[in-house]
Parts: structure tokens; sequence; C-alpha cells
């Protein structure tokens, strides 16, 4: 912004050039050749030019703009651009820089959201992200990781994942990551139906696996755990070997009630109670999920598998329960009081066409 203000002269010089003197550092000699000259006409009051924030606009305050987000944002790379990974980074892209590299390539799709899509990891890793982040399926991670050209990164670039199991990937960064790169293994135990309209209250489970000691390094993990604390999530610190111990009791158990009603074949009614609506919504909840998911929970994380007895054997005494009682009613209808070794056999046989028909039925 420029102000012309009529001063009194103080030098009567007619020599140099009258300056323009800029607040910053440029001096600039001005033909000014219209202003009359001082030393003709010594009491014509002369323009003295305050440039007041020259060229700031530009310059300094977009400098200092630019100097807050950096403080605040960070470059993230989404390697994994499938269900979970668009779904994040619609809320990422609201404070940060996102680029994703995906095996599909996602470029228009990514283009729409605001994302920098490459199809080639060699390229993703030479725009040097503060933080990689992987959403690949749970099955594909270590030929994925064998693969990545991490000698493009920069040297103590962040890692963070956000598989559903965390001892797997946890022991996998540890093996093919370079020492110098930092580590936090997180799961969002939310999805893209249970976490549509907020993220608040949903739980954010994080293990801090290796982050260095440079101030730096502790801002950068902090900041990326600050999306999902912004965002209201509960925040829940815990090692990784914990948090596979719960999942396989909550959330494996979860998952796989809600893929057998799937296939049991639940439908809505007019006359739906409460509780059928929170299956109807179970079902909702985990049919989005690909198989690839599933089966990864089972496979990569140790306790699931008992877990599944332990539902099996649950499911066969509830039957027991059921037909047992049931067997006790026949008795009595057909053979009285009497407990005779004949009846005895007659009941089996009659138990055992009751149970045939329950069972075809
Ligand atoms: P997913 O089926 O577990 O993973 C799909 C992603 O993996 C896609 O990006 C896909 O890439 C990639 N992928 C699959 N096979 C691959 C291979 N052979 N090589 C390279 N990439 C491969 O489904 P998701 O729901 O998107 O989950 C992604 C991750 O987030 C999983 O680890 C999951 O455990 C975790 N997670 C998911 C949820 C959820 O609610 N969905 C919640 C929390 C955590 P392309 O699309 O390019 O083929």
């Amino acid at each position: 912004m420029l102000i012309f203000s009529p001063t009194t002269i103080r030098s009567v010089n007619p020599q140099p050039l009258p300056y323009l003197s800029f607040s910053h550092s440029i001096s600039l000699p001005l033909p000014l050749t219209s202003l009359p000259t001082p030393s003709k006409s010594p009491h014509f009051p002369s323009f003295h030019i305050n440039c007041i924030d020259a060229a700031q606009p530009f310059d300094y305050e977009s400098h200092l703009k630019n100097r807050y987000i950096q403080s605040t944002s960070l470059k993230i790379a989404i390697i994994g651009f499938g269900n979970f990974g668009q779904f994040l980074s619609k809320t990422f892209l609201r404070h940060h820089t996102l680029l994703a590299h995906s095996r599909t390539n996602y470029a228009d799709l990514a283009n729409h959201l605001g994302v920098s899509f490459y199809a080639d990891p060699h390229d993703l890793f030479e725009q040097h992200p503060d933080v990689v982040l992987l959403s690949t399926s749970i099955l594909s991670t270590e030929t994925l990781l064998q693969k990545l050209p991490f000698q493009r990164l920069r040297r103590n670039t962040l890692f963070v994942d956000v598989l559903s199991v965390k001892e797997f990937p946890r022991n996998l960064f540890l093996k093919y990551l370079p020492p110098d790169f930092d580590i936090l293994c997180t799961h969002p135990m939310f999805g893209p139906e249970s976490g549509k309209t907020s993220w608040a209250g949903l739980p954010f489970v994080y293990d801090k696996v290796r982050i260095g000691d440079e101030e730096s390094r502790i801002k950068r993990c902090d900041k990326f755990l600050d999306i999902f604390e912004k965002e209201g999530c509960r925040m829940v610190e815990m090692s990784c070997m914990e948090h596979d111990k719960y999942a396989a009791g909550s959330q494996f158990v979860t998952h796989t009630m809600g893929r057998v009603l799937e296939k049991f074949g639940l439908e809505s009614s007019p006359i739906n109670t409460k509780g059928y609506e929170t299956l109807l919504n179970l079902v909702e909840n985990t049919k989005g999920d690909s198989f690839d998911l599933y089966y990864g929970l089972f496979m990569y994380n140790q306790n699931a598998l008992e877990q599944l007895e332990r539902l099996d054997m649950a499911f066969e005494s509830i039957k027991k329960d059921l037909f047992g009682r049931l067997h006790q009613v026949y008795r009595k209808q057909l053979f009285g009081d009497n407990n005779g070794e004949e009846e005895e056999f007659g009941s089996a046989v009659a138990w055992q066409w009751k149970f045939n028909r329950i069972s075809i039925g």
C-alpha cells in the first residue's frame, strides 16, 4: 500500500534522484520528472512517499500462512486406496495434503476427492511424504512391503498402519522397515458404515511401537493422532498384543455373527422388535466388509480360532439345553412315569424322530 503525504523539505540537494524507500530492503531510484525540483521551489510541499507493506500480501503474509499450514498439516501418503483408504481420506483432507497409491488405478476417483494419485510407488515416495499409511488388505501386507521402494523416502519417515489385526503388521514393520523409520500401529475401530456420520466416541487404538526421541518426530506422531482426537474418537493406547486379545473376543465374534446372520437371511418385517433391529444393523455393518478382511481377522489373529471354537461350543450347548428339555416332555407324554428299559428304548426312538423333524424343518 502506498501513502503519499506532504512534508516539508529536509534537504535541498537537487542532485540525486528521489528515492522510493520500501519498508523491506529495496530502494529504487525513480525519475519523477513531473515533480518540481525542491531547489527550484523551496516552499513547495514535496511528497514523502511511505511504502507500507509493499508486496507483502504476496510475500510475507503468504509466507506466514504457508509456515502455519506446514506446522499444522501433514503430507500423508495412503497405500491401499480401497474401501477404507477412501473413507479415511475424506476426513484427512480437511487439514492435510493427501497422496495415494493402490494396485487398482483410482486416478479419476482420487482426483475428484482432491487426492494426488500415483500409479507407481516410486513416484509417490519421491514426493517425500511425512507419513506413509498402509490401508491394504491384511493378506497382501507382507508381499506389498517387500516391494516398496523405501530408499526413495526421507530417512525418518513415519509409517502407520490401520490393519484390523495388530501384532502381525507390527512384526512385519519391524522386520522390513529401515531402522530409521518411525512406527505407529493403529486400529480405528469403525468403518464406512459405523463412522458414516461422525467419529465422535468411536474407539481408536494405537501403539507407538518406535518413535524417535527428536522433538520433530514426536510432534509428527502427535499431529497424526490429533486427526482422530479432534474428530472426537475415544483414544486408547495399548500394546498390539493386548489389542489382538480383546479384538478376537469382540470384533471377530461380531463379524462372525454378522456373517452367520447374513447367510441365515434375516429380513425386515412390519413387527421388528428393538432386538431384531439390532441384528439387522449388525448384518448391515458387516456385509460391506470384504471376505479378505474377515479372513485376515481369522488367519492373522492367533486368538481367533479359539473364539470360533468357543462360539461353536456355545451354540451346541444351547441346542442341547433346548432338546434336552424337549426330550423330557416327550418322555412324559409317551410313557408316563415308567422308567423301565423298554420305555427308555422307546423314548430314545421318539426323541430321534422328533430331532430329525426339527433338523430337517
Ligand atoms: P480389504 O479388503 O481388507 O483391503 C482392500 C485394500 O487392499 C484395497 O486398497 C486393495 O487395493 C488392497 N489389496 C488387496 N489385495 C492386494 C494385493 N494383492 N496387492 C496390493 N493391494 C491389495 O478392505 P478395506 O475395508 O479397504 O480395508 C483396508 C484395511 O483397513 C484392512 O487392513 C482392514 O483390516 C483395515 N480396516 C478396515 C476397516 C473397515 O471397516 N473396512 C476398519 C478398520 C480397519 P485395490 O483396491 O487397489 O485393489
